[in-house]
């Protein structure tokens, strides 16, 4: 399902379990956090139809954090840079804090994940696996992650300045 959060920002979900997807359009380059699950990939490349767009067509592929259920399409784009935190993903992409695009301002949220990231653009927060609706948060028990750092990320995401919540899940907390 496409969902348009404003003209040049698109929430895709899906109908088997795995991340939403935003996709963004900055600066004439198109953007997408996250991939969802291996199995939802026919579904994300008949979505990107229906916004006129192609897996060709993305430019950068931003990743939130390093889980298989936003990781399963990287395969899927084939002219996309790829960004994500070295802390999760080691030097396998590009890293994330050295993205030059002032309108994406990175954030740091190491608790659900070690290299978990939420990106601030205006008044939307992509938040990831770090904060979901209702004040639902990540789980911790997973390897890499950690309490105590969740609790400062959350201390830290309170003190941002945003409007429109795009958390990586609906109700669920994978
Ligand atoms: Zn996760």
């Amino acid at each position: 399902m496409i969902r348009k959060i404003q003209d040049n920002v698109h929430q895709i979900s899906f109908k088997q379990f795995g991340s939403y997807i935003y996709l963004l359009n900055i600066e004439d380059k198109n953007i997408i956090i996250d991939t969802s699950s291996p199995e939802n990939a026919d579904e994300l490349i008949s979505h990107l139809h229906e916004l006129d767009l192609s897996p060709k067509t993305i430019d950068i592929v931003i990743l939130t954090h390093n889980h298989w259920d936003h990781t399963g399409g990287i395969d899927l784009f084939p002219n996309a840079k790829f960004y994500g935190s070295p802390d999760d993903f080691g030097k396998n992409f590009h890293d994330i804090h050295k993205l030059k695009m002032p309108e994406l301002k990175i954030i740091r949220t190491p608790g659900h994940s070690k290299g978990g990231i939420c990106i601030l653009y205006n008044d939307i927060l992509f938040s990831g696996d770090t904060l979901f609706h209702r004040g639902t948060i990540g789980r911790t028990d997973l390897p890499g992650s950690s309490e105590s750092e969740m609790r400062t990320s959350l201390e830290k995401i309170s003190r941002l300045k945003f409007s429109i919540l795009c958390p990586g899940h609906g109700i669920e907390s994978e």
